[in-house]
């Protein structure tokens, strides 16, 4: 029989334990602080034209410190059952997808049927293989789909994050119908199942098929994708067409200087397709980094719907600030030994010059681009060589926001000349009146 004071210690240790109990762990803790999470939202795998396995594409990206990764395959979710060819798998990622995929997971989990040419490999739902490699406070899976849609002959191409359901791509008679739709099917679907989704227009310039005045112009739409790692997506534009930056300003002076609709987020991805070292689309070139307490889908999506979050293809950021009363901007470069680091502010005064004149085609025919827009749009305001770049803005501008450029190129660049470089999303000053 314990001592009164033994049994008081005895209460006092299993309250201290509850409590401990109650108030988190390190995975989750209690009241956690707001953080920056990393991850990829656009993904391609087996399912639809990806070279390798889900599981082994999610644990490619959970190695590498990412602690999130949609799986966005084109019109089609990773769920049902599926048994593809292994004569078609290693057409498309060669010899060594299915060894390396025994190796990693080994034969309990790995499913063959069939023998000789007919061999079938079972593709696992995301139902089934995330309890593999989901890891509690630290890498998580979200569901996704590349809803992969297209208007006369010009591919639109939306990524819709943590779904529930597919959604089948709508089409319509203009770009901007199309986007409409799609966007429209997926906010019904949030709103039916309680769900954050977020949708974000791909690689405009990809075939160039999409203008940045339609993209202005589809208020709807609150991201699209500043930075696609995939080497096929024009990212800096030709001579008929502006890079996709510039395009991102374009498009928030009309909806910020003329619409006034909401500011247009930047997201950056992979829009992976090949993991066997291949020439194309490989991982690990853009990704976004959100700042949010838990790492669930539902904050993920909802911090980025609050644009706190930046786009990445190497350049890390540790603090971000935006004070929208004063209008001061402050950031805070992770900085790397021996490497520089450029930052520009850019943005478009609310005296700037709007007009525009159309692009031509060597006849003087008019063609299908984003149109010539005067220099005051997307204008470098300033530029700082400081690890703790920051600006103040006057009150007079539409919008300014941050590029970070590092002397230091990609491991894998994805376009010529590229550097490593950090987005900050537009900070937009708070109306005076
Ligand atoms: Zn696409
Ligand atoms: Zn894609």
């Amino acid at each position: 029989m314990p001592t009164p004071n033994v049994r008081v210690m005895i209460a006092m240790l299993l309250i201290i334990s509850l409590t401990s109990a109650v108030r988190g762990d390190d995975a989750v803790p209690n009241d956690p602080p707001l953080r920056w999470w990393k991850g990829n939202i656009h993904t391609h795998s087996l399912w639809s034209d990806g070279n390798d396995f889900p599981e082994m594409i999610a644990e490619w990206y959970r190695s590498r410190d990412y602690n999130f990764l949609a799986l966005s395959d084109h019109n089609i979710m990773s769920e049902g059952m599926r048994w593809m060819k292994l004569s078609a798998i290693e057409k498309r990622g060669g010899d060594q997808v299915l060894p390396k995929y025994e190796t990693r997971f080994g034969g309990g989990w790995v499913e063959i049927r069939g023998a000789g040419d007919e061999r079938e490999i079972r593709l696992k739902p995301l139902d089934e293989f995330r309890n593999l490699v989901e890891d509690r406070g630290k890498f998580i899976m979200i569901p996704g789909e590349e809803i992969t849609d297209s208007v006369k002959g010009k591919p639109v191409h939306m990524n819709a994050t943590n779904l529930t359901a597919l959604i089948q791509p709508l089409s319509g008679e203009t770009v901007g119908a199309a986007m409409e739709a799609n966007l429209r099917a997926a906010e019904d679907q949030a709103k039916r199942t309680g769900r954050e989704i977020l949708v974000h227009l791909n690689h405009p310039n990809f075939h160039y098929a999409i203008t940045a005045e339609e993209i202005a112009h589809v208020v709807t739409e609150r991201f699209f994708e500043v930075y696609n790692g995939h080497p096929g997506v024009n990212h800096l534009g030709d001579k008929d067409h502006p890079s996709i930056e510039r395009m991102w300003d374009i498009a928030n002076t009309i909806r910020l200087g003329g619409l006034e609709a909401p500011v247009l987020y930047g997201v950056a991805t992979d829009d992976s397709h090949v993991y066997h070292g291949k020439q194309g689309s490989r991982p690990g070139r853009g990704w976004v980094m959100v700042q949010s307490r838990y790492l669930t889908p539902e904050h993920l999506v909802r911090a980025m719907k609050a644009g706190r979050f930046y786009c990445s293809s190497g350049v890390s950021l540790t603090s971000v600030e935006f004070d929208a009363t004063s209008g001061n901007v402050k950031l805070a470069i992770d900085a790397k030994p021996g490497v520089q680091y450029t930052t520009q502010f850019i943005g478009t005064k609310k005296n700037f010059d709007g007009t525009s004149t159309p692009r031509l085609d060597k006849d003087g025919k008019e063609i299908n681009a984003t149109r010539l827009y005067s220099a005051d749009v997307g204008a470098v305001l300033a530029t700082s060589k400081e690890l703790a770049p920051s600006y103040q803005l006057q009150g007079d501008e539409l919008f300014v926001r941050a590029v970070v450029t590092s002397s230091e190129s990609p491991a894998d660049p994805s376009h010529r000349d590229q550097l490593q470089q950090a987005w900050t999303q537009p900070f937009v000053p708070k109306p005076t009146r």
